[in-house]
């Protein structure tokens, strides 16, 4: 049976050419980066490129890049560090942010809450989308740091942060954003956003598990979350994952070398997915259709459908989508941005996810539709609905 595979937002297939790349460094480059020998040298110079790579993908500089283990951790380095992972300071005690976060982003916050912090959630329309006037409202001279996301994982919204920072700056506080879903799929300019912190992940793209990145603006000083030696400039210790770093690095060049065609691509498969589907089953809905999104998400609404059940059915029959929230570690159920947007009950136990990507074909696509038309159809027939 022919599968395939549409859940490219919890993570990709690895590139080929990270494939060969990562083989090759641990066949040949095991030093490690902080010897001083010929082999560390050589070690090293994998992994500056490596940061050059991915300091390009968003117009920041190398030394602005910190190397890490992933979104979550740059993530939670973003946060903790900016708050010096204690309690606020006399003069500002608020962190702003928005109820479409991924885990990453939500649970630093709900424990900065535990350490006395002011967190506001700025709520989302029924798009997704972050309301600017409440921003507005609510970022002022006590707000540390302001942590929106770039696009969402469950829905594809892409969120205002170029404007989100314009506010905060003018308050002094310092602007996060997660891009671990936006990276590869529209092109990111840490200058132009205007944000001070930015985080990415390598598997999103393409690369292997394991590996991300922190973009620090350059002079902005951080407390780093792990400590034990100097490594990456003193921001973040620990011996470097060199193979998994240069693989982060060539899936990089290879996604940010296809921006100019990729988008286009995938948005038409995507909008043709939706059509069809459309078209050709009763009572379905995409969600958050009408804010501006990453162009490979579609989150569908089956009427009456559970979302579990047909992600299952799927599966069996070589299609594999996501209910939603496979890529975090949110509890079972329907994500929480689904309810922040508005969805009843209902409506967000029958949403599922479907997310192209580099590795995605035309007959993919037409493929996952016919299959999709005949699980939701027996599934009908047999009374697996939403009770
Ligand atoms: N932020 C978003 C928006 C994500 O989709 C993910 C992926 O699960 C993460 C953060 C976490 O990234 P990682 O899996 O590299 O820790």
């Amino acid at each position: 049976m022919r599968r395939v595979y549409l859940d490219h937002n919890a993570t990709t297939p690895v590139r080929p050419a990270v494939i060969e790349r990562m083989g090759q460094v641990l066949r040949e480059e095991f030093g490690n980066p902080r010897s001083i020998t010929s082999y560390g040298r050589a070690a090293r110079q994998v992994v500056d490129r490596a940061r050059g790579s991915v300091a390009s993908a968003m117009g920041a500089s190398p030394g602005e890049i910190v190397l890490c283990s992933g979104g979550t951790e740059a993530a939670n380095h973003a946060l903790f560090g900016v708050t010096r992972n204690g309690p606020p300071g006399r003069d500002r005690d608020k962190v702003v942010t928005s109820a479409a976060e991924h885990q990453a982003v939500l649970e630093p916050c709900a424990e900065l809450r535990r350490r006395g912090w002011r967190i506001i959630s700025l709520p989302v329309d029924a798009g997704g989308l972050v309301d600017l006037a409440e921003a507005e409202r609510v970022i002022d001279r006590r707000t540390a740091l302001v942590s929106v996301m770039m696009a969402n994982n469950v829905v594809g919204t892409l969120q205002p942060v170029q404007e989100i920072a314009v506010i905060g700056r003018a308050h002094g506080a310092l602007i996060h954003t997660d891009a671990v879903q936006a990276l590869g799929k529209i092109p990111i300019d840490v200058k132009r956003l205007g944000v001070d912190l930015l985080s990415v992940s390598s598997h999103k793209i393409g690369g292997p598990k394991g590996v991300g990145a922190l973009f620090i603006r350059d002079g902005l000083r951080l407390t780093p979350l792990i400590r034990g030696g100097s490594h990456e400039r003193s921001r973040r210790a620990g011996t470097e994952n060199v193979p998994g770093i240069a693989g982060f690095g060539e899936a990089c060049e290879e996604a940010i070398g296809s921006l100019s065609t990729e988008p286009a691509r995938l948005r038409e498969l995507r909008d043709r997915l939706e059509r069809e589907v459309n078209d050709r089953i009763a009572g379905c809905r995409v969600n958050g259709r009408g804010a501006p999104r990453i162009p490979n998400t579609t989150n569908l609404a089956f009427e009456g459908i559970d979302a579990e059940i047909l992600v299952m059915g799927l599966d069996q029959v070589g299609i594999v989508a996501s209910a939603g929230a496979a890529c975090s570690s949110e509890k079972p159920g329907p994500p929480q941005v689904l309810r922040a947007m508005g969805l009843d009950d209902a409506s967000a136990a029958s949403s599922i996810r479907v997310s192209l990507g580099w590795s995605t074909t035309p007959e993919d696509v037409d493929l996952a539709v016919e299959r999709l038309v005949d699980v939701v159809a027996r599934l009908r027939a047999a009374g697996e609905v939403v009770p």
